[in-house]
């Protein structure tokens, strides 16, 4: 399937549907990752913290696929935020991966309490100057902290990868996202599980009169708003299926009627305002 590329702010694209690996373990993530490829999927979605960088970087050998062709990410750890921790951090998840770049660094999450966020983001700035990264970002990065790091080094993330699905559409962020050319990318995309969203009506309803998955729907919801996605599947026929959302082009009725499932409790992971480690 064609998957749409967006625009980074400093010239280069990031494929709109990606692939996530949380919670899956290394060898796992070679095998399911490899899947992945051979399905289509050039955009890949790792961390440090997930512990299957080398896996991933495994798969990405076998699969055979040309390195410019793909777009990889990975994220900084929150234990390794000040400066020289963070750049070691960078150099040891390419070591581990087998790269030596990746397209985009993340920082993982703010977490306001540790006071490091500002000097994390620098070190991200120098490792973008450096040529170890490619574009550089922020993850779980609270309205007030996305700013002051915009504010203090006059360098806004290209982009922010966030808790986004239709029971929790972060309105605020996207607002302040589009004011500074900030990408919005949804981790959670399809609610982890977490919740009653696949079986939802709206969605259902959506995706009988597509002849497609409820996933399908809720991704292509995604993609419709110009947010970057990585629904992550162990399941080779979810994996290929979810890729397929990339072709499935929903009605700004049908749009809007999931627009309407936000909920004010509607997050389902931790909030990035409070955790602390
Ligand atoms: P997700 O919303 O992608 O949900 C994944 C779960 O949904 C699967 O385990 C499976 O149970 C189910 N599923 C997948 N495809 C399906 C289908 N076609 N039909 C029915 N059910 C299906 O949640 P996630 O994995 O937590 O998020 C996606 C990715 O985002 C992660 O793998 C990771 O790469 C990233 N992420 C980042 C952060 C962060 O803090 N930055 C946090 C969580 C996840």
């Amino acid at each position: 399937p064609a998957v749409p590329s967006l625009e980074l702010a400093g010239g280069h694209s990031i494929p709109q549907l990606g692939y996530g690996v949380f919670k899956v373990e290394n060898d796992v993530a070679a095998d399911v990752t490899l899947t992945a490829l051979e399905a289509g999927y050039r955009h890949l979605d790792t961390a440090k913290v997930y512990g299957n960088e080398e896996g991933v970087g495994r798969a990405i050998r076998t699969s055979g696929v040309p390195r410019e062709e793909l777009f990889v990410t990975t994220k900084l750890w929150n234990d390794a935020q000040a400066f020289d921790d963070a750049i070691a951090a960078c150099e040891a998840s390419l070591e581990r991966l087998g790269l030596d770049y990746v397209d985009l660094y993340l920082v993982h999450w703010a977490v306001p309490s540790q006071g490091q966020y500002v000097e994390a983001w620098k070190a991200l700035i120098e490792l973008q100057q450096r040529g170890l990264v490619r574009a550089i970002g922020v993850s779980n990065y609270p309205a007030e902290q996305l700013q002051e790091i915009i504010e203090t080094t006059g360098v806004a993330p290209a982009i922010h990868q966030i808790e986004l699905h239709p029971y929790f559409q972060q309105r605020e962020l996207r607002e302040i996202h589009a004011q500074h050319g900030i990408l919005t990318e949804a981790w959670g995309p399809l609610g982890q599980g977490k919740s009653d969203l696949l079986e939802n009506p709206v969605v259902t309803g959506i995706a009988e009169a597509h002849g497609a998955s409820p996933a399908q729907v809720v991704l292509a919801w995604h993609l419709a708003h110009s947010i970057v996605t990585i629904p992550k599947s162990v399941t080779p026929s979810r994996i290929v299926e979810n890729l397929a959302a990339a072709e499935l082009e929903l009605t700004a009725d049908e749009v809007a009627a999931i627009d309407d499932l936000d909920r004010p409790d509607g997050r389902g992971g931790a909030d990035p305002a409070t955790k602390t480690s």
